[in-house]
């Protein structure tokens, strides 16, 4: 608090990211980047374009890596935003798509940083409860509204909603913007990026820090129709032309261009997945079916919060929301093959 603040930053909740510990030796699954490092390719790319080019601006549109999204993607360049991290790609989408008389629509349950945009930016939402197994019903979707958003597979869930649902919510929905925020997508769903073609009002945003190992170059991207991008162009160019520096421009690049890299570490992963999940679920815990690169699940015998600190005394994090229907729940990042093993024998001593 301070007398120069304004009064609108006085009133800000802004979202809390998950602990980023500096130099311990931590086992990290709490903040769900990958395990595995990015592509070689990409460390050499990142190198390549150190240069004394760095005293000029990037381009302001992203460029090579606009374009290497779209030819990866199969649609035109005019389709593709390019942002630093998804997050702010989310964020002009917001303002750009979402400031209208209605509400938007979000389930109850989902990335807590929506509610965070509505704030920044003045919107209303109604949240809309997922069912008790965590599903999300498309039929409590048809209502007035000024926009609906959720991630598919849904965080922090990791439940997948399939395609056909999808697009019966477009159907319904034609005089509003749906947004499938699909930043776990690759690690076992199906993109709604080809729906973008036949609604006008689909825009689908992926991110390269999940599934492309590539958090900290913060690189995300919408794919939608051609007047859905230029409003997220009109955004970013109110509020800063130059999101994405040279470096992420070229690791982004390189990061698409080897796809054996990405395919091999995403398997990896979706293997681990179903490891930990059949052996917390043999330790008694439910565990939800997860289409993304974490689980989420709860010991009916043991408090979250109580596991999570006992987890953390053994220099492992992982993620417990303290919030309605989900404060029993842990969200727990999959890690490479010793760190899944770590973790379950830690908490196979606890349950
Ligand atoms: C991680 C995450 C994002 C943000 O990803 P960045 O590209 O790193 O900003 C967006 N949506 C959901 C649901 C996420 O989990």
């Amino acid at each position: 608090m301070s007398r120069f603040w304004s009064d609108f930053v006085h009133d800000l909740e802004p979202y809390v990211p998950g602990e980023q510990p500096r130099g311990a030796n931590l086992v990290k699954l709490n903040t769900n980047e990958n395990p595995f490092g990015p592509s070689p390719k990409v460390i050499d790319a990142i190198k390549m374009a150190t240069t004394d080019r760095l005293r000029l601006y990037p381009v302001p549109d992203g460029g090579a890596l606009r374009q290497t999204i779209a030819d990866y993607h199969k649609v035109d360049l005019s389709n593709v935003f390019v942002g630093n991290g998804s997050d702010e790609v989310l964020a002009h989408v917001f303002y750009g798509l979402f400031k209208h008389a209605q509400p938007i629509l979000f389930p109850d349950i989902t990335y807590s940083f929506y509610p965070v945009y509505c704030q920044l930016y003045g919107i209303e939402f109604q949240t809309l409860p997922l069912a008790d197994d965590f599903s999300l019903n498309i039929a409590e979707y048809q209502r007035p509204n000024g926009g609906i958003i959720f991630p598919n597979p849904n965080a922090p869930t990791g439940r997948l909603l399939a395609l056909t649902e999808i697009e019966t919510l477009l159907q319904k929905n034609s005089d509003s913007v749906v947004v499938i925020d699909e930043a776990y997508i690759d690690f076992g769903g199906e993109s709604a990026i080809p729906l973008t073609q036949r609604y006008p009002n689909l825009l689908v945003s992926q991110s390269l820090s999940k599934s492309r190992s590539l958090a900290g170059m913060r690189i995300g991207f919408a794919i939608g129709h051609a007047d859905l991008i230029e409003a997220l162009i009109r955004v970013k160019d109110s509020f800063n032309s130059y999101p994405l520096d040279t470096l992420a421009i070229a690791a982004g690049v390189a990061a698409f261009e080897d796809r054996r890299y990405f395919e091999d570490c995403r398997s990896k992963v979706i293997a681990e997945r179903d490891l930990v999940s059949n052996a917390m679920e043999e330790m008694g815990f439910e565990v939800l079916p997860s289409a993304a690169n974490f689980v989420f699940a709860r010991h009916p015998q043991y408090q979250a919060k109580d596991l999570a600190a006992a987890l953390r005394e053994k220099g492992i994090i992982v993620r417990h929301f303290n919030k309605p229907r989900i404060e029993q729940f842990l969200r727990i990042t999959i890690g490479t093959h010793g760190e899944n093993q770590l973790l379950l024998s830690e908490l196979d001593v606890l349950v």
